[in-house]
């Protein structure tokens, strides 16, 4: 089955065609998601006719569209259910509509939490497996769950992705969902300035002198022993350890995998994860495996055809 799949992110969409758990072309366009949605599709039907022209192949030869979306979606009806200062016009819009317009094809959208942990549960670190839980670290702290071979969504879209919203302090900082002492509003690339600023060593850490605060300089600079640097490294990694059991107790998985650009660090992240979910994690039928994305930023695109076999059965 050959795709058109698209991971519409808040600073970059990527855009591919797809085939049998392969990306056979991919490119990526910046998302412009404050500006919104509307006008960021011409680029990516541009960008899909670019990919399917260098392939030689036309949109006739393609079953559908994927979307991978960062919001929660209803996914009977295809729609987008909020809004998370990205692509604010979303809900508005009629994405099917717009595929069958365009393309002549039917289009399925999910969540991109999920549709990452579902290219993984089909085609990477969770092949063979039918319970698979998915963390990625990034801007935001996303998650999902695939549990006795069906991917968790429950009654509003909401089931596994909210982990990175499980309360990991309580009382803690406010999270911009509403919550208090969220994963997120703890260690995320979003919440990062907030929390490197509250720490008492801030103002003569090298990393208050960088023009941006980002994980890669975190870890970098707490190898280079910056003891706000270490203690920031130390904080996020006790949260994504104490994530990790979170959704091992919630879900009763057999793999979790971790994914998202702050796994650039993977030699730092997984061998502490491993570590206190192996002390902490209540799994007296033995232990929960902890392994790092294989597909990385191709994962939510790959997604697309098992999403498309999902929705639209033939
Ligand atoms: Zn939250």
């Amino acid at each position: 089955m050959t795709v058109l799949a698209c991971d519409l992110g808040g600073t970059r969409m990527k855009l591919g065609v797809v085939r049998d758990g392969r990306v056979l072309a991919q490119t990526t366009e910046p998302s412009n998601s404050k500006v919104g949605l509307a006008l960021g599709l011409p680029v990516v039907k541009a960008a899909w006719l670019r990919l399917l022209g260098e392939l030689g192949l036309s949109s006739e030869a393609c079953a559908g569209i994927s979307v991978a979306f960062p919001s929660l979606i209803d996914v009977p009806s295809g729609r987008v259910l909020a809004e998370y200062g990205k692509f604010a016009d979303a809900m508005e819009l009629d994405l099917r509509a717009w595929g069958k317009r365009e393309f002549n094809l039917p289009l399925a959208i999910e969540n991109d939490a999920r549709m990452a942990l579902i290219g993984e549960w089909k085609h990477g670190a969770g092949r063979g497996s039918d319970n698979v839980v998915m963390m990625t670290l990034g801007t935001g702290l996303g998650t999902a769950a695939v549990i006795e071979g069906r991917v968790l969504r429950g009654k509003h879209g909401q089931a596994g992705v909210l982990g990175g919203h499980s309360t990991v302090r309580y009382g803690g900082r406010a999270c911009s969902c509403g919550n208090l002492g969220c994963a997120e509003a703890e260690a995320s690339t979003a919440f990062l300035s907030e929390v490197a600023a509250a720490l008492p060593d801030w103002n003569s850490s090298t990393l208050a002198k960088l023009p941006t605060l980002n994980y890669a300089a975190v870890f970098e600079q707490a190898a280079a022993g910056d003891p706000c640097a270490q203690q920031l490294q130390e904080h996020s990694l006790r949260v994504w350890s104490t994530l990790a059991v979170n959704l091992i107790h919630a879900y009763d998985p057999e793999i979790v995998i971790i994914g998202g650009g702050i796994m650039a660090s993977a030699d730092v992240i997984l061998p502490a994860v491993r570590d206190y979910v192996s002390r902490h994690a209540h799994t007296p039928w033995g232990k929960v495996r902890v392994v790092a994305s294989e597909l990385g930023d191709t994962a939510a695109l790959v997604a697309g055809e098992w999403l498309l076999g999902e929705q639209f059965p033939k």
